[in-house]
Parts: C-alpha cells; sequence; structure tokens
C-alpha cells in the first residue's frame, strides 16, 4: 500500500498560521463582554461599540444575557486584525456555566484572560485559569478598568504570580492611573502610545514621557531577563552583553507563551478605549496558530487504534461538535471545530460517535454583524454548520472512510433540580417540546420524572443555570409552569474522599433520595466535584457531611 503524504497549498499554510482561535475568558464583570465589543468595533465589524449597560452587546445574543448583563452562550465569531482571521469562541463568566467554559477551552488555542484592575484575581478567575490549565491553553492577561479608582497594575500582577502560580511578562507599562490613565508603553519598543480621544482611535506614538523612563527601564530589563531565561541562545549572548531586539523578544516570548512558561500582560481600559489595539496585536504576536499546537488525538472507533489528525487540509476530515443553538432563522445549528482536512456545503459526513452518517447542507460563519456562507472550510477553522440533526454537543464528525473518534468532552452530573409543572393541559405539551430541545442544546441540563410523585425535576449546573432555563421555556416556547424549589442533589458514591474546610450552613428537609443542602465552603475544594464560588451555590455532598449541616 502506498501512502501519499498530504502536503497543503503554501497559500493555505500561510492562512492557517494567520489563523487565532481564541476565547476571552473572566470573571463576571472583569470587562469581558465589553473587550469583546471592542474588539469587534476596532476590527472593523461594528460601527460603535456596543455599551454593555445599554444592552446592545452583539455577542450577547439572548435577550435575558441582556437584562442581566451576563455571557450565556458560546457564539464564535470571525473578525480580521493585521491580515490574521481571529475566531473568537464566547466564554460565560458565570460560576453556574463553567462547563461552557470548559467545553470552550477544549477548542480554543489560546486565551485572553481579562482581570479587574481593582479587584486582581478573583475566585472564578482562579476557577478558569485552573480550567485553562488542564486543557494547557496558552494565554495572556488583559489587567483592564485601569481608569477606575482603586487600580492597581502591580498587584494585579503579583496576584498572578502568587495566586494562580504563573509566571506573568508584564510587556506594557501604563501611563497615569484611575482618572489620569491615559496612555500605555510598549516596554519591547520602549514607546509611548498616548491616547487623545474617546474612541482610542488618535493614538499618539512617542518616546516615553521622562518622568516614566525609570520605571520603564527597569520593567523593561526584568521583562528581558524572563524572556532570556527561556532561550538558551538568546541568553548566551545575553550574558556576553548584548541585548535582544524587539523582533526577537517577540520571537522568544511568543515561544514561551505556547509552551505555558510565561503570560504576557497588557493593561488597559476597555471601556475608555484604551489598549484594546495593543491586545489584539498582543494576540497575533502571542498566541498559536493551529498549526502551533499539537495534533488533536483520537481512537478508532472500532479497532481502538489511538491515532492523531495533524491541521492539515489534505488530510482526512475530522471536527468537533462543541455547541448548539437554535436560531430563529434557520433552526438549528452546530459549530464545530475542523481539526484537520475540510468540509464542504452540501456534502455527507461521519458522526462516528453515534456511529450515524449525517448531512451537511449550509456552511456560515459569523461575523460581528452579519452571516458569511462559505462552500467550505479547512483544517484549524470553525464555523456554524445547517442540517445537522442528530449530532450534538462533544460528538466528532469525520471522514466515513477514515473514522475517527476524538477524545471526548467530558460533562460533569447536574447538581441541582427542581420540579415544574404545567399549569394548563396545552402547557403540557408545549413543556415536553420545549425541554427536549434545551436538553439538546445543553449537556449539563437533564429531564426526568420522579418515579414517585410524576413530577417532571429538571437539573442543572446551579441555581442560575436553572432560572436560564425556566426563563427560554416561558420566553421562547411560551411555556407556563409551577416552579418547585430548588433541591441540590447528593451523592452517596464519592470514590475518593473529598475534606470539605467551611461548614454547611443550612439544611431544610429531605425528600426521597435528594437532600436539601445549602453549603458555603471557604477555599474552593479542588478535585472534589464542586463548583463553588464565594456565593453559596449548592453542590454534590458526600453522604458523610450531611449531619454535620446545622
Ligand atoms: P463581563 O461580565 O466580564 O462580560 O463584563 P462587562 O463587559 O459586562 O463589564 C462589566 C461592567 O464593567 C460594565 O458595567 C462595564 O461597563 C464595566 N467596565 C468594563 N470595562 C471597564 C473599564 O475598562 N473601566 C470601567 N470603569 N468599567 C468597565
Amino acid at each position: 500500500m502506498s501512502t501519499v503524504q498530504p502536503q497543503m497549498t503554501e497559500a493555505r499554510r500561510v492562512l492557517l498560521q494567520r489563523t487565532r482561535n481564541i476565547g476571552i475568558i473572566a470573571h463576571i464583570d472583569a470587562g469581558k463582554t465589553t473587550t469583546t465589543e471592542r474588539i469587534l468595533f476596532y476590527t472593523g465589524k461594528v460601527h460603535r461599540p456596543g455599551e454593555v449597560h445599554e444592552g446592545t452587546a452583539t455577542m450577547d445574543w439572548m435577550v435575558q444575557e441582556r437584562e442581566r448583563g451576563i455571557t450565556i452562550t458560546a457564539a464564535a465569531t470571525t473578525c480580521f486584525w493585521r491580515d490574521h482571521r481571529i475566531n473568537i469562541i464566547d466564554t460565560p463568566g458565570h460560576v453556574d456555566f463553567t462547563v461552557e467554559v470548559e467545553r470552550s477551552l477544549r477548542v480554543l488555542d489560546g486565551g485572553v484572560v481579562v482581570f479587574d484592575g481593582v479587584q486582581g484575581v478573583e475566585p472564578q478567575s482562579e476557577t478558569v485559569w485552573r480550567q485553562a490549565d488542564k486543557y494547557r491553553v496558552p494565554r495572556i492577561c488583559f489587567i483592564n478598568k485601569l481608569d477606575r479608582i482603586g487600580a492597581n497594575y502591580v498587584q494585579a500582577i503579583e496576584m498572578i504570580r502568587e495566586r494562580l502560580r504563573a509566571q506573568p511578562a508584564a510587556i506594557q507599562w501604563p501611563i497615569g492611573l484611575e482618572s489620569e490613565f491615559r496612555g500605555i508603553i510598549d516596554l519591547i519598543e520602549f514607546r509611548a502610545k498616548i491616547y487623545h480621544d474617546d474612541l482610542g482611535q488618535h493614538i499618539e506614538d512617542t518616546e516615553v514621557p521622562p518622568e516614566y523612563v525609570e520605571v520603564a527601564q527597569e520593567w523593561r530589563h526584568k521583562l528581558i531577563e524572563q524572556i532570556v531565561e527561556t532561550d538558551e541562545e538568546l541568553m548566551l549572548r545575553y550574558l556576553e552583553g548584548e541585548e535582544p531586539t524587539p523582533e526577537e523578544l517577540r520571537r522568544a516570548l511568543r515561544a514561551a507563551t505556547i509552551r505555558g512558561q510565561l503570560y504576557p500582560v497588557l493593561c488597559g481600559s476597555a471601556l475608555k478605549n484604551k489598549g484594546v489595539q495593543l491586545l489584539l496585536d498582543a494576540i497575533v504576536d502571542y498566541l498559536p496558530s493551529p498549526l502551533d499546537i499539537p495534533p488533536v488525538k483520537g481512537t478508532h472507533p472500532v479497532t481502538g487504534e489511538e491515532l492523531t489528525r495533524e491541521a492539515d487540509d489534505e488530510a482526512p476530515f475530522a471536527a468537533l461538535a462543541f455547541k448548539i443553538q437554535s436560531d430563529p432563522h434557520v433552526g438549528r445549528l452546530t459549530y464545530v471545530r475542523v481539526y484537520s482536512g475540510r468540509l464542504h456545503s452540501s456534502s455527507y459526513v461521519y458522526n462516528s460517535t453515534k456511529g450515524e452518517r449525517e448531512r451537511i447542507s449550509r456552511l456560515l460563519r459569523m461575523h460581528a454583524n452579519h452571516r458569511e456562507e462559505v462552500e467550505w472550510i479547512g483544517a484549524g477553522d470553525i464555523c456554524a454548520v445547517i442540517g445537522l440533526k442528530k449530532t450534538f454537543t462533544g460528538d466528532t464528525l469525520c471522514d466515513p472512510d477514515h473514522p475517527i473518534l476524538l477524545e471526548p468532552i467530558q460533562f460533569p452530573e447536574p447538581v441541582i433540580s427542581v420540579a415544574v409543572e404545567p399549569k394548563t393541559r396545552a402547557d403540557q405539551d408545549k413543556l415536553a417540546i420545549a425541554l427536549q430541545r434545551l436538553a439538546e442544546e445543553d449537556p449539563t441540563f437533564q429531564v426526568r420524572t420522579d418515579p414517585e410523585s410524576g413530577q417532571t425535576i429538571i437539573s442543572g449546573m446551579g441555581e442560575l443555570h436553572l432560572e436560564v432555563i425556566v426563563d427560554r421555556m416561558q420566553r421562547e416556547f411560551k411555556v407556563a409552569a409551577n416552579i418547585g424549589r430548588p433541591q441540590v442533589a447528593y451523592k452517596e458514591t464519592i470514590t475518593r474522599p473529598v475534606r470539605v474546610e467551611g461548614r454547611f450552613v443550612r439544611q431544610t428537609g429531605g425528600r426521597g433520595q435528594y437532600g436539601h443542602v445549602w453549603l458555603e465552603l471557604e477555599p474552593l475544594p479542588r478535585g472534589s466535584g464542586f463548583v463553588f464560588e464565594d456565593r453559596i451555590v449548592g453542590g454534590v455532598v458526600p453522604k458523610e457531611y450531611i449531619p454535620a449541616v446545622e
């Protein structure tokens, strides 16, 4: 048997080198939505940045997101910067949706972590950081809100070092803070950018102001030492007294970032339009292209043989479905990340998870303010597919002649349940349809019938998760239903002992197998299956802890 080594054309290789699949991840309120909006503004796709408080943010597709000011769906949006295509996979910031964050992390290649310049590293920043560690996602850090009273850039950097145990490499220094924040020093180039207008479009590129020369030199020196430390050749030359050029520093920092050794740190104020263009430059300069990440792993669905797939258009097709959305115009949209090969419209693919053939009808690339229909997409790209009926989040799609089963996305069990009771007979039918559709979209949302009471019980990852589901049920499916009190599930089968530092604050009566437990835990128990923040949420509680409840 002769095998022909697949060869991508040079043009496609260059295009792939110029692709960035990124997610913007943050604690709720750190400014992720505002930063995303500004990115879409500067990349020229929307005319005026949507303000979150006005409820016009383009990425916030769902009505209740606007009302709550949080982002729930993982919409993937394409934009362009410096001849690079940036696919932004939106990730939610609320603790109840960390599973959504996790599935986004599975398909993206790099992340921008947004921190609040006053709060620094917050509990949720820590949670998402650990999730990104798990998937080895290279990251850059954006210390936002430097215009706020109490903003402290150095403290945020120190918190990254201490609380996240990561090596922050500050590549910028702010000129002024709080209401005086007016510019940014690029420590690699040793140049200053001074902002002269409210929309951040009139930027003066100038010498570092004299009063900042000393501090900027000191931080530049630290940065160079950090970078040369990761590159033997630069280190040897540095020891001989030769300073690396800005180009060499960027190249070495890019390599160190992709290896997860260093985390470039930038500063700004998304709301005041400062620092976002430089953030886009850093996305291009430091975050990996699909060619920089290791080949995706999988197995042969029949033989179990281990397989890998390189990011190559000419290799057999393999993709992962990572998000299902119902769209009012075109119906069911399945977002896929293509790892290898090409996906064509009007073609058949094999869903190796389900063992079924599926037909692709159309492919859509989603931009901030329009949708582009495309004939095909290649390796390393992301798009929305119309036509898939049996494909769910986490399923592998592949070439039927070269089947592969990619490592699935792991979804935890839901931890909180409520009973839903339709108000009328007509609502009963609508409820069944609504719940089926919602469960199809969201693998962490489950529906069952309680064998004793016959009630319909819905379960999810937290109170807010279920509130959103109930809200959508009423809004999109017009179901009138009574909702019971949330019940937090506990499990008797915990395979590994969990040490919970904290206390249970309240328990009200239990019914059937469901205990009704509220917890307040601090610090976050690692690897215990709990998802807790500084607020009471609930979780899977090992039975031996139940008597400890007050
Ligand atoms: P998300 O929850 O992380 O998506 O955060 P949002 O983008 O919704 O921002 C949360 C709040 O912080 C909103 O009221 C924003 O207007 C505000 N905000 C975002 N960026 C900045 C900033 O740079 N400076 C200040 N002062 N406020 C900001």
